[in-house]
């Protein structure tokens, strides 16, 4: 299969749909699916798709076929999943510093449900008891991700509860008759490295001893895909061969069978997205020479929020003489999506391609400059649907009383 659309593909789409436009390609999604599960397949092991990476419902749709579970972090997210046809038992809601009138909204739905904090949990147990089983977040203080925006294990991070607390997990546990069905942590996003979840996965069969109805270990995800050229992704084939030695030799010690849980984000849909722009403005200034594009961080904010790196191609000139541009966008703010990147000569109307454009892309974005948001276009195989529309003045309006 094409490891990506090709250029006069994305070119038409443009020309067809209009820019600034999302492209999802459906076929990709598949293959980084396939690959997850093939890494996994000596494991009883549970995909979670992590849904707030890209949540259009047609998308949703075309995960749950390919038989993930869904992983939520609000109740609307919960809502969407279960619109695109989840069922109830194959959501999982993550939320965090949720009150309990959220999780009790969760709960009617009959999710299952993570709770991340030790009130919450008091006053689930207090309400409940026994009656409707939870999964508990654990904070592991492991450090990891790809940079402190997107770390959540460590110790100043507000998700989870610490490790420290097991005593106290436990007291409330017992005293309310909790039934802990599963154990979760998630300590960031892009790591490479497989050892931190093989470290995490250590503390978490550790705890499952304390556990005696754990049916499930959710390891959370951070699965790396490359941003960059010359970059690598995690490689979840060794890391599934390590995590069926080390269940393996759990349910030797313990005599007890886990199920393992990963909730992927970006390592599903990150590749399968495009965002194509059109160059507004050809800006020579003292210093450089700016590509001014028809877009902004209203519609892709990584770069600006993240310092994240995407890569940039000409797909009008794709042969031109490469010159050196900063890219940025047509908002009132500083909006640079690239500092000194080399591109085919970038002519007024030229469509630009930025590539891993399907996580946190769509999903992140504002009417910031009252500017409406992008279509969203899938293609999967030879079908091209358009998933959502264009916004026009009336969207923003929409709400406002007029
Ligand atoms: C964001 C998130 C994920 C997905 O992370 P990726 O880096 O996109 O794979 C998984 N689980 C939870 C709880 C999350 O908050």
């Amino acid at each position: 299969m094409p490891v990506h659309l090709p250029v006069g593909q994305l070119l038409e789409l443009a020309e067809q749909f209009g820019t600034p436009l999302y492209v999802y390609h459906a076929d990709r999604i598949a293959h980084q699916y396939d690959k997850l599960k093939k890494a996994f397949e000596s494991v009883d092991a549970r995909l979670y798709y992590a849904c707030k990476a890209l949540s259009n419902i047609h998308i949703l749709s075309f995960i749950r076929k390919l038989g993930a579970s869904l992983d939520c972090v609000s109740i609307y997210e919960v809502k969407l999943g279960l619109m695109a046809g989840f069922a109830a038992d194959d959501i999982l809601f993550t939320p965090n510093c949720v009150d309990i009138e959220e999780i009790k909204e969760a709960k009617a739905l009959g999710v299952r449900i993570n709770i991340d904090n030790i009130s919450i949990l008091e006053q689930f147990g207090h309400e409940f008891g026994d009656s409707y089983p939870v999964c508990i977040r654990i904070n592991p203080h492991i450090l990891a991700g790809g940079n402190m925006k997107i770390s959540t294990g460590h110790v100043d991070s507000k998700f989870g509860i610490s490790i420290h607390q097991l005593r106290h997990i436990e007291r409330v546990v017992k005293s309310m008759h909790i039934n802990v069905k599963g154990l979760h942590m998630h300590t960031g996003s892009e790591i490479k490295d497989i050892d931190v979840f093989l470290m995490g996965l250590d503390v978490m069969l550790d705890m499952a001893t304390h556990f005696p109805n754990l049916e499930y270990i959710d390891m959370g995800s951070g699965f790396k895909v490359p941003y960059q050229p010359g970059e690598t992704e995690t490689d979840v084939q060794t890391l599934g061969k390590m995590v069926a030695e080390r269940m393996q030799a759990f349910q030797q010690e313990t005599g007890r069978k886990l199920q393992v849980c990963f909730e992927p984000g970006k390592y599903l849909v990150s590749q399968s997205g495009y965002f194509l722009v059109k160059t507004n403005v050809v800006k020579q200034t003292p210093s450089t020479v700016f590509v001014g594009v028809n877009s902004g961080f209203n519609h892709l904010i990584r770069p600006m929020f993240y310092d994240a790196y995407h890569q940039i191609e000409n797909i009008s000139n794709p042969k031109g003489t490469k010159r050196i541009y900063t890219v940025v966008g047509n908002i009132c703010e500083t909006d640079t999506f690239a500092w000194d990147r080399s591109l085919p000569e970038v002519r007024e109307g030229d469509i630009l391609a930025f590539y891993n454009a399907g996580a946190y892309g769509f999903e992140m974005s504002s009417r910031f400059n009252s500017r409406p948001r992008p279509a969203e276009v899938m293609v999967n195989k030879k079908e091209v649907t358009l998933i959502r529309k264009r916004e026009t003045i009336e969207d923003l309006l929409s709400n406002q009383m007029l």
